[in-house]
């Protein structure tokens, strides 16, 4: 979506990634394939380039480094560096004085019983590394439990947080551009199934204080970070009215999908005025929206019927071009556009349940 987003506006894109293939080689004018670890192949493709950006936040920071002695990177390696692991990124904002679940790093079965005394039952245990939509990420209801947990294995590093019984989860999207300047997105409000995000609404009604407080700690985290570019900040919103960290992305995120259809300018769009020092755009939401993700469940019986869902004339089907339609891998997307937010869930949930139907 952000080569699309670039080549619309006449840049031509060249992308590195491990795989062949992928969703943006697809759109690339030039597609390298190389690992990460490559670093020759990466300053090479660096070279060839007048900026470089990245759409997955586990990019090493080697890999960033290298790129770096070639061209701009940006958002620079720290960014990733600090955001790419759940204990580095949560003390980050905790030494920063933004709010998180109260969290240990976990080594041993001890750290893991000390933990679970100081943060108490429940409290989930996450991989530090490289973990998204649930992976590597279980909940701990009983102190037994933990027992069996970490037995025997020295396993990576990872974090225990306390379980947040949380009312909503919210996101906010911001950008920062190379002068300094912030914008954000409306607040979004998403649901998730399996830790997987499911569906994505904006605009949300929420307390005019919660808003604006959502809003400044997205602007001081963009700003302690120093980011240029696109950054999510995933909240939870407890019952009492907290506003807690779950966890960053910095770059275009999955909840911002909707922004596509729905806003002046899309995040991939403002991903791409950012890394390019151009002026950011507006971020006015035009109509109510949202967005269902498609996953790669749909395709168990086959390939969905496309056509039920494009019956929907509110609704339109993003497609990655994935190859392979792994259960919980996900292959695209649904937005729709409504006089309310709940209207236009209801609209994008009808026209998913429709795929499924043949
Ligand atoms: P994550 O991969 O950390 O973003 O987690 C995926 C989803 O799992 C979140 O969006 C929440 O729905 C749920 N989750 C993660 N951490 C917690 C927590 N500490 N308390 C409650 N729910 C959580």
């Amino acid at each position: 979506m952000f080569a699309i987003a670039a080549r619309r506006m006449g840049y031509r894109v060249h992308t590195f990634s491990p795989e062949t293939d992928t969703p943006t080689g697809q759109v690339a004018d030039v597609e390298i394939t190389a690992p990460y670890d490559d670093l020759a192949a990466v300053k090479k493709f660096a070279r060839s380039v007048g900026v470089v950006t990245f759409e997955f936040e586990n990019v090493p920071a080697d890999t960033a480094a290298a790129a770096a002695e070639a061209a701009p990177v940006r958002p620079d390696g720290t960014v990733l560096h600090t955001t790419q692991h759940r204990l580095r990124e949560k003390t980050f904002l905790l030494q920063n004085g933004f709010p998180v679940p109260r969290f240990r790093s976990i080594h041993t079965i001890e750290d893991l019983r000390s933990g679970l005394q100081e943060i108490g039952c429940p409290a989930v245990l996450k991989t530090a590394g490289y973990g998204y939509d649930g992976k590597g990420q279980f909940k701990i209801t009983s102190f037994d439990q933990a027992e069996t947990l970490l037995e025997g294995s020295g396993g990576p590093e990872r974090i225990l947080e306390s379980f947040v019984d949380f009312e909503r989860e919210l996101s906010v999207i911001a950008a920062r551009g190379l002068d300094g300047e912030f914008v954000h997105w409306p607040i979004i409000e998403n649901t998730h199934r399996n830790h997987i995000l499911d569906l994505s609404v904006a605009p949300v009604n929420l307390p005019p204080s919660v808003s604006r407080e959502a809003i400044e700690i997205t602007r001081g985290v963009l700003e302690a970070l120093n980011v240029v570019g696109v950054l999510c900040v995933e909240f939870f919103l407890t019952r009492s009215g907290q506003l807690l960290i779950n966890e960053l992305a910095p770059r275009p995120h999955n909840s911002g999908h909707l922004t596509f259809d729905a806003c002046v300018t899309s995040q991939f769009e403002q991903q791409l005025r950012a890394v390019c020092g151009l002026p950011l755009g507006s971020t006015e939401l035009l109509r109510p929206a949202a967005m269902a993700n498609l996953l790669g469940d749909l395709w168990k019986d086959g390939e969905p019927d496309w056509a039920s869902a494009c019956r929907v004339p509110e609704v339109k089907l993003h497609l990655y071009g994935k190859l392979s339609p792994k259960p919980g891998r996900k292959m695209g997307h649904l937005t729709a556009l409504a006089a309310t937010s709940q209207q236009a869930a209801k609209l994008a949930c009808e026209a998913r349940n429709a795929l499924r139907q043949n």
